[in-house]
């Protein structure tokens, strides 16, 4: 799963404005996963997660994990791309504190990006 869609899809239901991030996600049973998102000021042009949040934009929507997946297909269909990886063909695979941020083939496309 990668962020940005749940991000985006997250945003949606809550009809936040796009410079609403998700910040905090869980894994619920029954299908459910809970999704923390408000507005931050930015850094670089990124959300700055410790800077204070904008007042009254913390919002919280569960996201039913069968409905979240419609919205993929049907991203990958508008887009013409994998959206497991997004087009880029590689899957994210953990982080560690050398190496940073770890990529593998995508699982799903096989590294094409397509869908
Ligand atoms: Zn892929």
């Amino acid at each position: 799963m990668r962020m940005n869609l749940l991000e985006e899809y997250a945003r949606h239901k809550a009809q936040k404005p796009a410079d609403w991030f998700l910040y905090v996600w869980n894994a619920l049973e029954d299908n459910l996963i809970k999704c923390t998102g408000a507005i931050f000021p930015l850094l670089d042009g990124k959300p700055n997660f410790k800077g204070k949040m904008k007042p009254g934009s913390r919002a919280v929507v569960y996201v039913i994990r069968s409905d979240y997946e419609i919205f993929c297909r049907d991203w990958e269909s508008r887009n013409d791309k994998c959206y497991v990886c997004e087009g880029t063909g590689k899957e994210w695979n953990g982080w560690s504190r050398d190496a940073g941020v770890k990529y593998k083939i995508c699982s799903k496309c096989g590294g094409s990006g397509k869908p």
